[in-house]
């Protein structure tokens, strides 16, 4: 077994900040030492990387993407393979996507279609959450046999009427069996069935642009519905992840049930920490580069965003990673913003965003590695392979040169987008040397990984219920 050493780095965990070496045997983590011990390792060692005047923080875990995701006609630009390979640069090692039931098909279908698309083709670890398009007997019965293979979390749409939606009805049905089988319920939490009337009613009024898709995806909606989807959960005895809130209302939803005690669990994306409606109003058509649902909101709502952070009211920053071209993509919605598909890019980019947010004095250093990797584990059964650096866990690692300065653009991203949402961003902080599981995949912005390398995660269910 190849034994890598890394030396001089400060080690930052979700717990701890320590000036310490790791060192790492085969693909795990074997021991994290103070350096004058850890000096006895160096012949031993194969490789040794200096990390003087580095972070070495675990591989982020971004718990929310859409890899070759189909919609609206469309299907999402980045694959498994170009997809993972950017989420390595930007110095994230394990994902969770996102495998679809179709309607009226059965759970393993869709699930089978999800691993074919990625086995092979990964650059970094990945994992599934699973869809529930349409909950009926037999879907409830087959997720039970999910949890068993470890897609422990089940999302659903109160958006979408027509194509993901489910009504309360359904919803309730699958949190019950989520009660009974220990996973984790997902929501998407809009009231699609309003907002589809608001947007027959702007496109009759001959409003077509892009800055509509904000104004008709109301921050009452969100709120609405995560009300609901909370009082829905309490009446199954199950608990509740709600994804992407971007809302200042729906955060004092989560406040308020998390303040009963509940097992109320919610996530939050980069585009509503660092967008806002002005970039959905940018002139022309460039605000459909910014279309994403939940939307993005006026720039007030950031600070109970960031407050939310803090407060752990949001435990998990994930990208909802979901790319479409400006030209051929985006373009669909030219004359009708209820066309343009949903979606961002962003997997390459959450941890440097993170990170200057930790510059900019909006959250701690652990509390980025909290956020990023440590919870997100946690949260979907990956601790303690993922999320953290132990004895013992895989050795996903990131060797963070937090001085570095980077101008975010598309011309040198590595997701298959022709755009960047956050163009010309200026940032401090980037990852320098990624390992997956002991494997250097990226090294001073050479990709050393390959597609494959990245493994199926069977997840345990959620460690934070009480
Ligand atoms: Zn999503």
């Amino acid at each position: 077994m190849a034994r890598t050493l890394i030396r001089g780095g400060l080690v930052v965990t979700a717990a701890e900040e320590t000036h310490a070496d790791v060192l790492v045997d085969g693909e795990r983590v074997a021991a994290i030492a103070a350096p004058d011990v850890a000096e006895a390792w160096v012949p031993g060692a194969d490789r040794v990387i200096d990390a003087t005047g580095m972070y070495v923080i675990p591989g982020g875990v971004d718990a929310h993407t859409h890899m070759e995701m189909p919609f609206g006609g469309t299907v999402a630009s980045d694959t498994f393979e170009t997809g993972t390979r950017a989420a390595a640069f930007g110095g994230t090692t394990t994902i969770v996507d996102f495998a679809i039931q179709q309607v009226g098909g059965t759970l393993r279908a869709g699930l089978d279609a999800w691993h074919a698309k990625a086995e092979g083709n990964c650059a970094v670890d990945y994992a599934f959450h699973m869809i529930l398009a349409d909950v009926n007997d037999a879907v409830l019965k087959e997720m039970d046999q999910l949890v068993g293979e470890g897609v422990t979390s089940f999302k659903m749409f109160m958006a979408y009427p027509g194509v993901l939606y489910s009504d309360d009805g359904r919803i309730l049905r699958a949190m019950q069996q989520a009660a009974d089988n220990g996973a984790l319920p997902m929501m998407h939490a809009e009231n699609g069935i309003a907002i589809d009337v608001l947007i027959e009613q702007a496109l009759a009024a001959g409003r077509t642009d892009p800055r509509v898709h904000g104004e008709v995806r109301k921050a009452l909606l969100e709120a609405e519905a995560t009300h609901r989807a909370i009082q829905l959960a309490r009446v199954a005895g199950s608990p509740l992840y709600v994804v992407h809130v971007s809302a200042a209302e729906a955060v004092a939803e989560l406040t308020a049930a998390r303040d009963l005690g509940l097992n109320v669990f919610g996530e939050t994306c980069p585009q509503y920490l660092f967008l806002s409606t002005d970039d959905l109003a940018r002139p022309g058509f460039e605000g459909a580069k910014y279309v994403c649902s939940t939307p993005l909101r006026p720039v007030e709502h950031q600070a109970a965003l960031w407050r939310g952070l803090r407060s752990d009211d949001l435990s998990v920053v994930s990208t909802d990673h979901c790319p479409f071209c400006f030209a051929g993509q985006k373009d669909l919605g030219r004359d009708d913003f209820s066309k343009i598909p949903n979606g961002l890019p962003g997997v390459e980019n959450r941890m440097d965003l993170l990170h200057q947010a930790v510059v900019d004095g909006h959250i701690s250093r652990r509390r980025w590695i909290e956020l990023a990797c440590a919870t997100p584990a946690r949260m979907f059964g990956l601790h303690p392979r993922k999320g953290t650096i132990a004895p013992g866990a895989d050795a996903d690692l990131v060797v963070y040169d937090p001085a570095a300065q980077q101008t975010v653009s598309a011309a040198t991203h590595h997701m298959n987008v022709d755009y960047s949402a956050y163009e010309g961003r200026q940032l401090t902080g980037r990852a320098r040397t990624v390992l997956s599981r002991g494997t250097v995949v990226v090294d001073d912005g050479q990709y050393t990984g390959r597609a494959g390398h990245g493994a199926y995660l069977k997840r345990d269910t959620c460690q934070y219920l009480v």
